[in-house]
């Protein structure tokens, strides 16, 4: 069977070398010796000052909105994984629905303007698959109109813009480090603030808003990383740049094999040094992915549907904030992710091309 993504482990000797080093000292969890480390190596790998990791990336989301104090209505993007729009209505917040740019998919700056109300505090956009938004055009809009910017860039560990990490960006990113993300720590994330004093804040939210002995300073809660999680970062983290380097390889070859084919990649804007997180391919209509899908499956391979649906139709949604997004729709409606990890082999990219083909009948 081909997925659409494996989990790449570490070799498990050097998974239990760091539980050694836990089982002695019985510290588990509380921002321990492997979570500071493991912080400290991000800071350095990922070139940001102010990290603070949390125990998911939709926690990270969430209290980015809140150490912000981002309220009323927040413009967003459709076309992401549903955790970004209910990290927005979990925080009491309304998800203001701006459509994408056809040609990256990331939120529209030229429509963000007209969706700005009264109510509105902040942006919060997706790099989606790791393809940059239009951070200067973003920040310009954020700047004009007093709003806080955070970006969902669960997509984007490791991605740089002209030289610079793109997580440097915005008020706040966010990462995670689940289990099928480019770097993982099992489950995880972080939160990257633009200042020190909102990462302290974000870090007292992460335990309760309590600091020392009794002092309790505000509303936090718990979304705190284990020294478990810890360890299995720190194990992973030597090989990200191997990762990237293969799944590089993976999508040169589904590049080559895919030439002349008629469906369409996002564009890739200049100035990018991308991560190679995903493969996604849109088709020329929905049957048309619905074939190719059927095709797949039936021998063993499993795309995903990333994005679907477009997040502006989501069931649960209230009426009001079910607004149209013709573009956004209409990739979700067309779009596969192929499979790609580090753990894919160059015969299974042949298989899924070889399979695709067949049933593009091309
Ligand atoms: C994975 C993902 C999340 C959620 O991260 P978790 O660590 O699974 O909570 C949020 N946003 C996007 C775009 C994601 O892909």
């Amino acid at each position: 069977m081909i997925t659409v993504t494996r989990t790449s482990m570490p070799p498990l000797a050097e998974y239990v070398a760091y539980l050694e080093r836990i089982w002695p000292t019985a510290y588990l969890t509380n921002n321990g010796p492997l979570c500071c480390e493991l912080a400290s190596q991000l800071k350095d790998c990922l070139g940001v000052g102010n990290l603070e990791l949390v125990a998911n990336g939709t926690l990270a989301l969430q209290l980015a909105i809140k150490a912000l104090e981002v309220r009323g209505e927040v413009i967003t993007t459709p076309y992401s994984y549903v955790a970004t729009t209910n990290a927005i209505l979990w925080e009491s917040c309304d998800p203001v629905f701006v459509d994408v740019d056809p040609q990256t998919l990331c939120i529209d700056p030229a429509l963000i303007e007209s969706a700005i109300t009264a109510r509105t505090s902040a942006i919060l956009a997706t790099h989606v698959y790791g393809y940059p938004c239009d951070v200067d055009a973003i920040q310009n809009i954020a700047d004009r109109h007093g709003l806080r910017v955070i970006y969902d860039a669960a997509h984007a560990f490791g991605v740089k813009l002209n030289g610079r990490s793109l997580l440097a960006h915005g008020d706040c990113s966010t990462l995670s480090f689940h289990s099928t993300k480019l770097f993982h720590c099992g489950e995880g994330g972080a939160v990257i603030a633009r200042t020190p004093a909102l990462s302290q804040r974000v870090f007292l939210m992460t335990m309760f808003g309590h600091c020392g002995e009794e002092r309790y300073v505000e509303i936090g809660i718990n979304a705190k990383m284990s020294e478990l999680h810890a360890a299995m970062g720190l194990s992973v983290l030597p090989r990200v740049d191997d990762f990237i380097a293969r799944r590089r390889h993976c999508s040169g070859r589904y590049d080559a094999l895919l030439e002349g084919l008629p469906l369409h990649r996002p564009k890739v804007v200049a100035g990018l040094d991308y991560n190679y997180a995903y493969y996604p391919v849109l088709f020329e209509d929905h049957a048309t992915m619905m074939r190719v899908r059927r095709a797949l499956l039936d021998h063993d391979i499993m795309p995903r549907r990333y994005f679907f649906p477009s997040l502006n139709t989501l069931p649960f949604l209230r009426e009001a904030l079910r607004r149209p997004c013709p573009v956004s729709e209409d990739a979700a409606s067309r779009v596969l992710a192929l499979p790609l990890s580090a753990e894919l082999e160059d015969a299974e990219v042949d298989s899924v091309v070889g399979c695709l083909r067949e049933a593009l009948a091309w």
